[in-house]
């Protein structure tokens, strides 16, 4: 078979790897200047650093995996960060779950029916049964009124902005889930998160040396126009106004994209694309001359211009990026926020007085160097019986598949899961060439 992919993020370099792996031939398009999708990176003091903040759990086990593989396994580094939770102008700190009980921005009782949900939603394995509420519906009966918008309201914030009163209960039971996981099960563990020397980037550009060396074409700089099609068959790809033959075509574009570029698409398929809204991604990067807080995850629970303060250098050290102490400040937004029209400069503007509500000290003569990212894809909103708005890898254009982070649920959008879809969409496609072989076959 010869394979098109449109994208080479985690999904699509994942795919052509496994396809390759199946004795497949592999063509992937992407329209950035580099591999690696989300997971795009920059420099400070002459060390890639992710644009997005990134990290993984111990329950990733793919991307361990891809980095054994490509022979990066002894970059991967795995720290106990210290996590706080900022409400009422103070920082609380969140490192292991015993600081719920000195979290004393909710009652004694609040605190006490906190840790009971977390512990009974831990031991549930089903999280079909909270398919229908929301997460705050649930969570408000459970621990409370107050005890939620101390505590839950600012992490769902943290991830869906103004959107997190619409996010599913499932969704939340199983992140809480997982990151029980990622803790060793006592009461007094810490939570444990993988970050590799040199950013995770790394890994997606060893990836594509592989992909290439094993024959593959990886065309950069070429965004895909069209996915064409005939009598409800794929039949190639347009990208730079050249026409590119395939038997079978992956997109792992989201869904605004993927119909726009390809229009074929069944009335039917394009319903479930259209169900699933996207909050945009945004960080505002500083490189400060001395660290902001002590504090690598900082949630936001009061009302500030951004949800999450992500000191990268609490989790890994300052050292590694020429003594630049960095900051990210992110936010998820509707795709008409005023702040995606902002350059850095504003961004710091807007953000200034709330930095210093972290930090009093805060002055801008700290900040050596910043910078602004935003991501259309950032985040799909999970809203309650999201089960329906998952689109199937079979798109219904037959040879045509799709694989994107909309397809991870019950899952946490994460590479880990992206590297997974991207290998399950290369079984898939492989399993659909040799069914459409063996029928030629019989016909002859
Ligand atoms: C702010 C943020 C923080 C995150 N934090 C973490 C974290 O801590 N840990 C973690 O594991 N994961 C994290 N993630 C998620 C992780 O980065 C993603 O799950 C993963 O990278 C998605 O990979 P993908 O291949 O599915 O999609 P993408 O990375 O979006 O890949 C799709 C590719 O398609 C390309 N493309 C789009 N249109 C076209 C076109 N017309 N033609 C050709 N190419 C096109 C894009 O340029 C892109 O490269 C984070 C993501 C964001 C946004």
């Amino acid at each position: 078979m010869r394979a098109g992919i449109v994208g080479a993020g985690a999904a699509g370099l994942a795919a052509a790897h496994r396809l390759q792996a199946l004795g497949h031939e592999v063509t992937l398009f992407e329209g950035r200047g580099e591999p690696g999708g989300q997971v795009v990176a920059f420099e400070v003091g002459g060390e890639p650093i992710e644009c997005f903040y990134h990290h993984i759990f111990t329950h990733d086990r793919a991307v361990v995996r891809y980095f054994e593989d490509l022979g990066l396994g002894d970059r991967l580094e795995w720290i106990e960060p210290h996590n706080g939770h900022f409400v009422n102008g103070r920082i609380y700190p969140f490192v292991t779950p015993l600081d719920l009980l000195r979290f004393d921005a909710v009652s004694l009782p609040g605190r006490l029916r906190l840790g009971l949900a977390s512990l009974w939603l831990k031991r549930q394995a089903d999280w079909r049964v909270y398919e229908h509420v929301t997460a705050r519906a649930w969570m408000e009966r459970a621990v409370g009124r107050r005890a939620f918008a101390a505590f839950w309201g600012p992490l769902l914030r943290g991830k869906f902005a103004e959107r997190a009163d619409e996010v599913g209960m499932a969704w939340l039971h199983w992140k809480i889930r997982l990151r029980f996981a990622s803790r060793s099960g006592r009461l007094g563990a810490k939570e444990t998160l993988g970050y590799p020397r040199g950013s995770f980037h790394a890994c997606y550009v060893a990836l594509a040396e592989r992909v290439r060396a094993d024959g593959g074409r990886i065309h950069l700089n070429a965004p895909v126009e069209a996915v064409a099609t005939e009598l409800g068959a794929v039949t190639g790809i347009r990208a730079g106004g050249a026409f590119h033959e395939f038997d079978q075509v992956l997109m792992t574009t989201p869904n605004v994209i993927t119909k726009r570029i390809a229009p074929d698409l069944p009335a039917d398929y394009v319903a479930i694309l259209d169900r699933v809204r996207y909050q945009w991604a945004s960080c505002l990067v500083l490189a400060l001359d001395r660290p902001l807080s002590d504090v690598y995850w900082l949630s936001i629970g009061d009302d500030l211009p951004f949800v999450a303060c992500v000191e990268h250098t609490n989790l890994v050290p300052a050292d590694r990026y020429g003594g630049n102490h960095i900051v990210y400040l992110s936010n998820y937004v509707a795709p008409d926020h005023p702040v995606l029209q902002m350059d850095a400069e504003q961004a710091l503007a807007a953000y200034e007085e709330a930095i210093r509500r972290i930090n009093p000290a805060f002055d801008r003569s700290w900040v050596r160097e910043k910078w602004f990212f935003r991501d259309p894809g950032g985040q799909p909103v999970i809203t309650t019986n999201y089960s329906a708005s998952v689109p199937p890898l079979e798109t219904g254009v037959r040879g045509l598949t799709l694989a994107n982070t909309t397809q991870v649920y019950p899952e946490d959008r994460g590479q880990n899961y992206s590297l997974e879809l991207g290998e399950r969409a290369a079984g898939h496609m492989d399993a659909a060439s040799r069914a459409l072989a063996a029928a030629r076959g019989a016909r002859i």
